[in-house]
């Protein structure tokens, strides 16, 4: 079985409302739609169903939140993190694309409505997004951001230096895209609430319960798990990364990669740290994106290098906080940093693969899997409200397993886009960056 990352070491376990799952399946139910794995892309399903009368139960093979959608850094940032809007409409049509750019860019003030309606106790903090321009040659992508998101329906604007630092406490940056949708909050509060949102709709909601298999009987599908199973009518895997021998092949249909979050020792609101209280982006290829938490840590998040452990992985994020907050103190304190995984695939937006009549599975959110959970909860309710395939905002195609170079694809894009950040420094002649 796939080793996943530790999630003992996880802040929100600790600073999120206790989770009230205790409940194993056992014995045998039935339901309409059975869905397996409890992170956001489950949680928004079972949710959407449930309000509406259908009978839903969810089965997840560790806890709540388990996966990416506990464990994650919190920022919640409604944008495609790879592919520009005209890109993703190139790549999925028109008519299906500008389906699912709409509900990507409003995810974060859907999210706000769900957390609202629901009560749901998750330091949701929508302030804004600022992607800062390292170099002055990032201005002009940042601009292209501006005219594409606001003539699809959003409100973003390029901040020149000055208002950048205002809003981030950032220093030696050129300017920066604004998104007044980006938000942050404590995703493991945000997935128990869910759970509980869900719950209290009527959804029945098993944790420590692995599915094992899933057997077609006549027209109805038996979903097993070590205890228990479920008669259900149709059944949907959400098990992303972390998925365990829940259908065969399923964890071949991505590539692992890790990400590493940080969190520091809280922190007085005086220091120079995000005093707007925004999620901020470095703007750089190695992507360093940090927000404050309720109690005033620091909770930043980047790719970590190949090798190394611990010290080396604190080492590179305590570089790049000084680097942009020279008043912090030189030995920055700790609280807890862990490493979790991501599901990447070549496309990187999600990928919903048919497989077999009454059964789908959604995998490969390659990261920015806060809003995109909710989209793809979205695609995935529709698709049990038996919308025709060609309306719904992801195309459902054969399960396939992801190529081979994605082992080492990504880390290589990585070490790519670290070169080109470093000769833009050096062609603006600005001295080298941490
Ligand atoms: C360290 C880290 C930082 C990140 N930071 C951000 C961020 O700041 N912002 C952002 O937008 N995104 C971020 N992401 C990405 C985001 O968290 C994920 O893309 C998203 O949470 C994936 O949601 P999911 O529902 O697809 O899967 P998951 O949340 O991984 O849920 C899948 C669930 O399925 C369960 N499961 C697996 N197999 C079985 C089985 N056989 N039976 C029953 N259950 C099973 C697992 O236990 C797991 O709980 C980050 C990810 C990581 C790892």
């Amino acid at each position: 079985m796939r080793r996943f990352s530790p999630i003992g070491d996880v802040l929100w376990r600790k600073t999120a409302p206790p989770s009230e799952f205790k409940e194993v399946l056992s014995g045998h139910r039935e339901a309409e739609i059975c869905i397996v794995g409890g992170g956001f892309c489950g949680l928004h399903t079972a949710l959407n169903l449930a309000k509406e009368g259908r009978s839903v139960i969810l089965l997840e093979a560790e806890e709540i939140g388990f996966g990416g959608s506990g464990r994650n850094a919190g920022h919640c940032t409604p944008t495609f993190h790879h592919y520009s809007l005209n890109s993703i409409r190139r790549l999925l049509g028109e008519k299906r694309g500008e389906k699912l750019i709409q509900l990507q860019l409003n995810a974060a003030d859907r999210i706000a409505d769900i957390v609202h309606e629901h009560n749901i106790d998750c330091e949701w903090v929508q302030n804004g997004y600022v992607m800062a321009a390292p170099t002055p040659g990032n201005l002009s992508a940042l601009q292209s951001k501006v005219d594409s998101y606001n003539a699809a329906g959003q409100s973003t604007y390029l901040a020149d230096a000055e208002e950048v630092r205002k809003l981030t406490g950032m220093k030696g940056q050129f300017g920066g895209w604004v998104h007044p949708g980006g938000a942050h909050l404590n995703p493991m509060g945000l997935s128990r609430g869910l759970a509980m949102a869900a719950r209290r709709h009527g959804a029945g909601l098993f944790v420590r319960s692995r599915v094992t298999e899933a057997r077609r009987t006549g027209r109805k599908w038996k979903v097993s798990t070590t205890e228990g199973s479920v008669i259900a009518k149709r059944v949907i895997y959400t098990t992303g990364a972390y998925t365990q021998a829940a259908w065969p092949k399923l964890d071949k249909s991505f590539r692992i990669m890790r990400v590493m979050v940080g969190a520091t020792k809280p922190l007085p609101d005086a220091i120079d740290v995000l005093p707007e209280n925004v999620t901020a982006h470095d703007g750089r290829g190695n992507i360093f994106v940090y927000k404050r938490d309720a109690f005033g840590r620091i909770v930043a998040s980047m790719f970590p290098r190949l090798f190394g452990g611990r010290e080396k992985m604190l080492r590179l994020l305590t570089r790049r906080l000084q680097y942009h907050h020279p008043s912090l103190p030189a030995d920055i304190e700790w609280d807890c940093l862990w490493t979790g995984e991501l599901d990447m695939q070549p496309l990187t937006i999600p990928r919903l693969y048919h497989l077999e009549e009454g059964a789908v599975a959604v995998t490969g959110l390659s990261g920015r899997g806060v809003p995109t959970g909710y989209t793809v909860g979205q695609v995935l309710s529709d698709w049990a409200r038996d919308m025709p395939h060609n309306d719904l905002a992801l195309p459902i195609e054969p399960l396939r397993r992801t190529p081979l170079y994605m082992s080492f694809g990504p880390q290589l894009a990585l070490r790519g886009y670290e070169m080109r950040d470093r000769f833009s420094e050096w062609r603006s002649g600005q001295k080298m960056r941490p």
